[in-house]
């Protein structure tokens, strides 16, 4: 580790690493700084993700790829299924694995990795951010850097030690906890999720398989509803109730940041990217694609601000940004905001009436429009969202 460097990213998570590369790739020194001693562990995630948007970064590979889904299966509280195929496939991946390879491209572009090395502040120069603090291997450091990528997930701290307000509102925080489970026998091309009062209000349950009988269960509730009964109790009832005969191998719980993308994610030569900027898709709580997107247009801005000397040319990030993906993610906080109210009868009553088209016909979209037809507003959002 050198004393100075271009671009500082803290956190190497998709988001992390992925702006770590595209800034080397563009010849700029970059350093990476994770706090934890492994690169992608532990797993705090599900690890599903759309194979079109893990394909935009790198080639799959069948040692980071669990499965492979080809349908997912919708249950409404009475217990009816809904099947909806496509497809373009996802993934369920291996993250550990997954995330070690991204890891390896950013290094192999030129970026230096390092592990066990705790930003625990920004370093200044007078009112001016030049640099970060860290603790590495019991010893404390600084390092001098023109540019500071936030890549430090959910409520980012090194966001905050710029003055960037990075909480969430907590009707916004899915508050989710989940088993890595074995001894389940599921359909392996099949991601179920599960929606209702029951089990996860103001969110949903999923079921991930991941082959040889293994699957990650997991549920996110809305923080409002966690803040009277625990994510793990719901989960809980679910388990012994559906699966009592499997065996739980990890637990991991962790909050997903489903709002819109922070107001402010450039503050003087700071950025943040991944769920630091709250760049997940508030609907599905995924942020591992969107984040890498993020980190994508960060690292590159930053790196041609480097190359150009002009830092005016961070703001084109947010623009960039918005354009690509965050005006979608409006609308899909929208639509959100209108589904998650609904009762158990009402997503009964949806679930009965999207069972009656045929599979062949069963999208995404028209499930939605049964079940927003009431709200024309929405309508619009699910049209330009599914193409219907
Ligand atoms: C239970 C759960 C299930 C989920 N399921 C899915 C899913 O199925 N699909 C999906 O797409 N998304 C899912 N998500 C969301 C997804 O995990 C995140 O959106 C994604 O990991 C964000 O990537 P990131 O790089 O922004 O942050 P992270 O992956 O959180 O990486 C941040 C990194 O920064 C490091 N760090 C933090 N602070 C510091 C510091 N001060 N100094 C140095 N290093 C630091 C951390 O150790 C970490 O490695 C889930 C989340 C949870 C909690």
């Amino acid at each position: 580790m050198l004393k100075e460097y271009d671009i500082v990213v803290v956190g190497a998570g998709p988001a992390g690493t992925t702006a770590a590369r595209f800034a080397a790739e563009l010849g700029v020194s970059v350093l990476v700084l994770e706090k934890d001693r492994d690169v992608g562990y532990p797993v705090r995630c599900g690890e599903a993700a759309s194979k079109d948007g893990i394909e935009q970064f790198i080639e799959p590979d069948p040692k980071w790829i669990a499965s492979t889904i080809s349908s997912f299966i919708l249950v409404a509280p009475d217990g009816t299924e809904v099947k909806l195929n496509f497809d373009r496939r996802g993934f369920v991946l291996e993250r550990r694995i997954f995330d070690y390879e991204l890891a390896k491209i950013a290094s192999h572009s030129g970026a230096e990795i390092v592990t066990k090395a705790y930003v625990y502040d920004l370093l200044r120069n007078g009112n001016e951010i030049c640099g970060v603090k860290i603790e590495h291997e019991g010893e404390k450091k600084e390092i001098i850097s023109k540019i500071i990528i936030a890549a430090d997930g959910v409520e980012s701290r090194v966001g905050r030690f710029a003055g960037i307000n990075t909480t969430t509102h907590y009707s916004d925080m899915e508050c989710c906890v989940q088993y890595t489970v074995s001894n389940i026998n599921l359909e392996n091309s099949s991601c179920y999720f599960h929606f209702g009062s029951k089990y996860s209000p103001g969110g949903y349950l999923w079921l991930f398989p991941k082959g040889n009988n293994s699957a990650n269960i997991g549920l996110g509730i809305g923080g409002d509803k966690a803040k009277k009964r625990s994510p793990i109790s719901f989960m809980n009832e679910f388990i012994d109730s559906k699966y009592p005969n499997i065996s739980k191998l990890t637990v991991v719980s962790g909050g997903v940041p489903c709002s819109l993308t922070l107001k402010e994610i450039v503050m003087q030569n700071v950025m943040l990217c991944g769920d630091a900027a709250h760049q997940v898709n508030p609907l599905s709580g995924g942020g591992i694609v969107s984040g890498m997107v993020g980190g994508s247009i960060c690292g590159r801005i930053a790196a041609e601000s480097i190359k150009k000397k002009d830092f005016s040319h961070l703001k084109k990030y947010p623009k960039e940004w918005h354009q690509r993906v965050g005006k979608k993610h409006e609308m899909y906080y929208r639509v959100k905001n209108g589904i998650y109210k609904f009762t158990d009868e009402k997503l009964n009553s949806i679930a009965h009436s999207a069972i009656k088209i045929p599979e062949e016909k069963r999208t995404l979209g028209a499930v939605f429009k049964i079940a927003l037809f009431d709200k024309p507003s929405l309508m619009i959002d699910i049209a330009k969202l599914f193409v219907i």
